[in-house]
């Protein structure tokens, strides 16, 4: 995660073949082609591992992939040698907090209100860069303090300023007053100005105002906070927050924009109505019963189960407030039975990591997490290929390593269906065909 960057550079790769005097200054020249020898690459979708495979990628986009001898490299194409690693689609995170703290475990309740919009867009660049180098091509961000920084991060990256994968913003937290996403512990005559509660909101129509403003200014999903949190202060994870009419109105309002909704619940009465409000996604959802694992199954509702942070939260012990080690000692051991039920039920589980909560680029030490409570290689590994890209709605353009997708393609040491820990190194980053991470030479 620390280390370097190494930005494409046509002297890191090979020129196949040049035939000379084809183009002249009237005739445009064809598009750039690369492509990608690998030794072996792992099909997410069979979770079987396929030797000596060819990639060929033009612009930002995978026009062919099959075994090398009968997948033809077209002649002017720069060659990448991978035959010694092992290629795999880039991975998905589905809950980071890219604009927000680094992950070094300061929750001073007074912490936003320290920062300006800037302070916060500028911290979250080497955020957005160690993500990237991790491997992880595409984010859900699902939350900031600081309403659109995350916006602003994924228009800057979008537009080529900044390193970083493709983000999915939450643009606020739209939560209820003094709820899980709001700035608490403040004297009650203190007043925050409205981009740090900007989708504050109670009653139904005050969500549906609420998340209008959010869509108009940019957001890609919505995230609701159906319960109480963890790590935000005299705040109860089990009790429920927003009721069933305000999150049927957050659902409505995403969906005639076309944006699905992110749900935070720990407590299963506020996650029950969430899931027949129709949000996408249950987070965390640490105290989930029968039921609730039920209705996620019959909907097709993911869960999106962060169970790395729990050892990173615990670690803080004497540095984070008593209340927050207190409510992770229980939620998280909870969780982890919850996502066992969860697994063994056949309800759909995505990959998130809560990053923020954990340093940002870590988020690859979760697949490990994962396998050791029973998740095996390839399932884990799905939840953060396929099963999120469908969680996204963007199964069409990323989780996989295939023609007409965009070229987000990753390469680790050994075989990760063999040493799942070998997901927590790259060798190789590439991103819409440009590569970002080569330490394969
Ligand atoms: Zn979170």
């Amino acid at each position: 995660m620390k280390k370097r960057l190494i930005l494409f550079a046509a002297s890191a790769v090979i020129i196949t073949a040049l035939i000379p005097g084809t183009a002249n200054a009237q005739t445009p020249l064809p598009a750039a082609v690369t492509v990608l020898d690998c030794g072996r690459l792992l099909d997410v979708r069979t979770g079987k591992i396929e030797r000596d495979q060819r990639i060929v990628i033009e612009g930002e986009r995978i026009v062919a992939v099959g075994a090398s001898q009968q997948t033809e490299a077209p002649a002017q194409s720069l060659h990448i040698d991978l035959r010694q690693v092992t290629c795999l689609p880039g991975l998905l995170d589905m809950h980071t907090h890219l604009a927000d703290s680094d992950g070094t475990g300061n929750y001073s309740a007074a912490g936003p209100l320290q920062l300006s919009g800037a302070e916060v867009a500028f911290r979250s660049i080497p955020h957005a860069r160690a993500t990237l180098a991790a491997g992880f091509t595409t984010v859900r961000d699902v939350g900031t303090f600081r309403a659109f920084t995350d916006v602003a991060l994924r228009d800057a990256i979008d537009k080529g300023i900044v390193d970083g994968p493709r983000i999915v913003p939450a643009g606020a937290y739209v939560t209820i007053s003094g709820g899980a996403g709001a700035i608490t512990g403040l004297a009650p005559d203190i007043v925050l100005p409205l981009d740090l509660r900007f989708g504050q909101a109670d009653g139904a129509d005050q969500v549906r105002q609420r998340v209008r403003e959010i869509i108009r200014h940019g957001a890609g999903v919505i995230k609701v906070l159906a319960t109480g949190a963890v790590l935000t202060l005299h705040s109860q994870p089990g009790a429920q927050e927003f009721s069933y009419d305000e999150l049927r109105a957050a659902v409505e309002e995403a969906g005639k924009a076309g944006l699905k909704v992110a749900c935070h619940a720990h407590g299963a009465a506020g996650a029950k109505d969430a899931i027949r409000a129709g949000v996408a996604s249950i987070e965390h959802g640490s105290f989930l019963d029968d039921e609730a694992l039920r209705m996620m199954k019959e909907r097709g509702t993911f869960l999106v189960a962060d169970l790395y942070d729990d050892e990173v939260i615990l670690q803080r012990a004497g540095k984070s407030p008593d209340e927050y080690i207190e409510k992770e000692k229980i939620a998280g051991q909870s969780q982890i039975r919850v996502t066992q039920r969860a697994l063994a039920m056949g309800v759909r589980i995505a990959f998130g990591t809560d990053a923020a909560v954990i340093p940002h680029g870590d988020n690859g030490k979760q697949f490990a997490v994962y396998v050791k409570y029973g998740f095996t290689p390839i399932k884990a590994i799905q939840t953060a290929t396929i099963e999120a890209a469908d969680l996204l709605g963007w199964a069409d353009r990323v989780g996989a390593v295939e023609k007409g997708k965009f070229a987000d393609i990753i390469a680790v040491r050994e075989n990760p269906l063999e040493n799942i820990a070998t997901l927590e190194h790259m060798a190789f980053v590439m991103k819409g065909g440009k590569v970002y991470r080569n330490e394969t030479r």
